[in-house]
């Protein structure tokens, strides 16, 4: 079957972390879109999953489509011509506050999703609403606003952009809570864990074992860490095997290199925080 679109550059092929062989081309066609329509596309057991996990095993074959949208750090988009995805909440990409306390971030959903894929992606958007004064609502008019898609993985810009600004949560493997909140979050302004600007004294990168070309994934960025301790349970943890080119771990906890990382399959109460502390929410719930 001859590809649609042509990829011009790899940027973001991830490890399998069980090794399993890729499902699915990066970019779907009108007839697997079709399929979708009548098949589950994810199991009871991917539930079980981390987002971590969910995200690589998602994204493994993503690459840059012409033109559209670049990713980087394995699910963070950027716009083409842009060099990083620097941290730009203290500037101008956190969402505004209403006078009433609350930051209302409008959201559309795109079609095909199901009726239960929706109420999961509703529901994530929801877990967030409940423990923050971050509020999701249908979009009607407004300027800036979240588009929810089925395009190719799991990915998000980082904080608000202007006009219409895609999260990615493709019916093929998005679609979870936990990956929801990870890819919201982003929207929200958060960076990975591991990308944390204190992540050496918590996290050692094993650049031997990861993937060619993949080392800026586990960068450290200048990040705005408001305050709360490095956290391995945070949905915004990959595990120790991302980006791994050979089974080895690639981000490995010290001092305890026994430590669990990238386990977490859904918020944990130090993201919740975070949220609260970046939009100084009056009732912080955690
Ligand atoms: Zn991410």
């Amino acid at each position: 079957m001859a590809p649609v679109f042509v990829l011009t550059i790899f940027i973001a092929v991830l490890c399998s972390v069980q090794g399993r062989s890729t499902g699915k081309a990066s970019f779907e066609r009108s007839e697997e879109d079709m399929e979708l329509d009548r098949t589950s596309t994810n199991s009871v057991e991917e539930e079980d999953f981390s987002a971590s996990t969910l995200i690589e095993k998602a994204n493994r074959n993503l690459g840059e489509r012409l033109g559209e949208t670049r990713v980087i750090f394995g699910d963070i988009a950027v716009n083409t011509g842009l060099i990083n995805a620097d941290p730009c909440t203290a500037r101008t990409c956190k969402w505004l506050k209403s006078s009433d306390g609350n930051v209302y971030v409008p959201y559309v959903i795109s079609n095909p999703y199901s009726d239960r894929e929706r109420s999961v992606i509703e529901g994530g958007l929801q877990t967030i609403s409940a423990s923050t004064c971050v509020r999701f609502l249908p979009r009607t008019n407004q300027k800036d606003f979240v588009d929810i898609q089925s395009q190719a993985g799991c990915f998000s810009y980082i904080g608000r952009q202007r006009n219409g600004q895609v999260v990615s949560l493709h019916r093929n493997g998005c679609v979870h809570l936990s990956v929801v909140q990870h890819e919201l979050l982003h929207a929200l302004g958060l960076n990975h864990e591991h990308s944390r600007s204190d992540g050496d004294s918590h996290v050692q990168t094993l650049t031997r074992n990861i993937l060619p070309g993949m080392e800026y994934n586990v960068e450290k960025i200048n990040t705005i860490n408001l305050g709360t301790p490095y956290d391995y349970n945070s949905v915004m943890q990959y595990s120790r095997f991302a980006f791994s080119r050979n089974e080895q771990p690639a981000i490995l906890p010290i001092p305890d290199n026994n430590a669990v990382i990238g386990g977490a399959t859904q918020m944990s109460p130090i993201d919740i925080l975070r949220i609260n502390r970046l939009y100084n929410c009056r009732k912080q719930m955690n």
